[in-house]
C-alpha cells in the first residue's frame, strides 16, 4: 500500500550516533524522512551497516520508500592523529608537517600530497574554516605558518586550501573500499564529495555500473571548479548536491547563497534532483526550535526549487533530531503553497527531448483540466524528474517495477513513487496505474488524471504518450 504525504520538498537526514536506535529511525520516519544518509566520512563500516539495517527494516514495517545515500569522503585533507588537542594562539606561528613525523606543538596534515602544492601566501583553513593559518616559508615537508585565526584543533579535522588544485584523485583508496561496502549495503544512491569535474562523476559511475549496481550519483558541489563546471557535472551527474559547508570554506560564505541559487536552478532546468544541505537548522543540534533565520534559510531554499533539504548534525549527533525533521516538514508545508507552477513552452531552437516537450505538454493538459493527479508510469525515474522539474500544483505519482527506482524516487521534489508489478502492454501499464493511484487515496471515481507514459512498456526513455482519463 503506498503512502501518500501533501509535503512536496523532501526531507533528507543523516543517521549517526544520534539516531541509530529502532525506535528513533522509526520516528524520523514518522516525522517525515525521506532519505538516510550514511556520511562515511565518520564511523566504521559495521556502525554504518547497522544503521542501514534499521533504516531497511523501518521501510519494511511502515512500507514507504526510502532513499539510502552513501556520502563518500572524497579527496580531503586531514589533521592527523594528534596525541591531545592542540591551542592555537592568534598572532603566533605554527608548523604544519606533511604526513608522520610532527614533534610535540606542530600540526600534521594527510595524505602527504599537500606537500605538493602548498606554497607561501596560501590559506590553510581547518574545521570548516573556524581556525586560519597562512603559510610564510616552506622547507622539506614542514610549512612555517601564521595563525591568523586562533582556536583548539583536534585530530581528524577537516582541512581546506581554497583555489588551490588538489593533487589527489576524485576517489581515494578510502573511497573506493567505502564505494564497494555502501554498493553491498544496497545504497541507493552514492555522493561523491569534492567533485571537480564531469570526468570525477563519470569515473564513479563507471565503477558503480562495473559492481553491477543500480546506484544513482550525487555530486557535491563543494568546490570553486566544481561551480565552474556545473553544467558539464550535471550533464553527466543523476543528482546533485549544494554542499554549503566546504563551499562556503572554499568560495567563502557570503558568495554561497548566490550560488546555490544558481546550482538549483541550472539543476531544475536539467530535470536532476538537488539537495541543499549543511547548517540548515544547525542551533536544534542543541535547542528544541530553531532560529528565525533558519527557519526563513529552509523556506528560501524551498522557494529557490530545491528538491530536498538535509539535516547532517541535527540528525546525526544532535540532542533533538527527531524535532528537527519535524521542523523541516512544517517550514515545508507552510511555504510549498507559495510556489509557482513553472509553465514552459519548449521552442524548437532549444532541441527540447522528446521526454521534456512531454512532460511540458501534460503538465499544461493537467494545469487546463484541474487534473486531480499525474500519473507517470516510469522506468528510471527521469520521466517524473522530468515532470518534477516543472512544479506542477498536482500530486505526480510516479509508477515503476523497479524497487530501486521506487526508492530513488524517494528524493524528487513533490513525487510520490509507487511500486506497480511489470506490465505487458501499454492498455495494462495504464489501467495498473490508475488502480494504483486510487489505491494510495490520491484519486477517486470522477476525478480526471492526466497519465504520461510510453508505448513500449518498461523500455527507458520511451515516454511518447499523454492520455487524459477520468477515473
Ligand atoms: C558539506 O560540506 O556541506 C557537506 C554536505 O559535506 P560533508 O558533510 O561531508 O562535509
Amino acid at each position: 500500500m503506498a503512502s501518500f504525504s501533501p509535503r512536496r520538498t523532501k526531507i533528507v537526514a543523516t543517521i549517526g550516533p544520534a539516531s541509530s536506535t529502532p525506535e528513533k529511525v522509526r520516528q524520523l520516519v514518522d516525522a517525515g524522512m525521506d532519505a538516510a544518509r550514511l556520511n562515511l566520512s565518520h564511523g566504521t563500516h559495521d556502525d554504518h551497516a547497522a544503521r542501514a539495517k534499521l533504516v531497511r527494516d523501518v521501510q519494511e514495517e511502515v512500507g514507504r520508500p526510502l532513499a539510502l545515500i552513501g556520502d563518500l569522503q572524497g579527496p580531503k585533507f586531514r589533521v592527523g592523529g594528534l596525541p591531545q588537542p592542540l591551542a592555537l594562539a592568534q598572532g603566533e606561528e605554527v608548523t604544519v608537517v606533511v604526513g608522520d613525523g610532527a614533534r610535540n606543538g606542530e600540526l600534521p596534515i594527510a595524505p602527504t600530497a599537500i606537500g605538493e602544492v602548498l606554497q607561501p601566501g596560501h590559506e590553510v583553513l581547518i574545521d570548516d574554516g573556524m581556525i586560519r593559518l597562512r603559510v610564510e616559508e616552506v622547507e622539506s615537508g614542514r610549512a612555517r605558518c601564521g595563525i591568523v585565526v586562533g582556536g583548539v584543533v583536534t585530530s581528524q579535522k577537516g582541512v581546506n586550501l581554497p583555489g588551490v588544485p588538489i593533487p589527489i584523485p576524485s576517489l581515494t583508496r578510502k573511497d573506493l573500499e567505502d564505494l564497494e561496502f555502501a554498493l553491498g549495503l544496497g545504497c541507493d544512491f552514492i555522493a561523491l564529495s569534492f567533485v571537480r569535474s564531469a570526468a570525477d562523476v563519470r569515473d564513479l559511475k563507471a565503477l558503480v555500473e562495473q559492481e553491477g549496481s543500480n546506484a544513482h550519483v550525487i555530486a557535491k558541489i563543494e568546490k570553486a571548479e566544481a561551480v565552474d563546471a556545473l553544467d558539464d557535472v550535471l550533464e553527466e551527474t543523476d543528482a546533485v548536491m549544494v554542499a554549503r559547508g566546504d563551499l562556503g570554506v572554499e568560495i567563502g560564505a557570503a558568495l554561497v547563497p548566490l550560488v546555490q541559487k544558481r546550482i538549483i536552478a541550472t539543476a531544475l532546468e536539467r530535470g536532476k534532483p538537488v539537495i541543499t544541505a549543511t547548517q540548515m537548522l544547525e542551533s536544534m543540534v542543541h535547542h528544541p526550535e530553531p532560529t528565525r533565520a533558519e527557519a526563513s534559510d529552509v523556506a528560501n531554499a524551498i522557494l529557490d526549487g530545491t528538491s530536498a533539504v538535509m539535516l547532517s548534525g541535527e540528525t546525526a549527533m544532535g540532542e533533538y533530531p527527531v524535532q528537527a525533521v519535524q521542523t523541516m516538514d512544517r517550514i515545508a508545508c507552510a511555504v510549498e503553497p507559495s510556489l509557482g507552477y513553472r509553465h514552459q513552452i519548449p521552442e524548437a531552437t532549444e532541441d527540447p527531448t522528446i521526454g521534456n516537450a512531454m512532460s511540458n505538454a501534460a503538465c499544461d493538459l493537467a494545469e487546463a483540466l484541474g487534473a486531480k493527479a499525474m500519473l507517470v508510469p516510469t522506468f528510471t525515474g527521469r520521466t517524473a524528474s522530468a515532470v518534477a522539474r516543472l512544479r506542477p500544483r498536482r500530486p505526480i505519482l510516479a509508477l515503476t517495477h523497479k524497487l530501486w527506482s521506487v526508492n530513488q524516487m524517494a528524493i524528487e521534489w513533490g513525487v510520490t513513487p509507487i511500486w506497480i508489478p511489470e506490465c505487458k502492454d501499454v492498455e495494462d501499464l495504464w489501467n495498473r496505474s490508475l488502480d494504483a493511484a486510487k489505491e494510495a487515496g490520491v484519486v477517486e471515481s470522477g476525478d480526471t488524471v492526466v497519465i504520461t507514459a510510453g508505448t513500449a512498456v518498461n523500455i527507458p526513455g520511451s515516454t511518447n504518450v499523454i492520455k487524459v482519463d477520468v477515473v
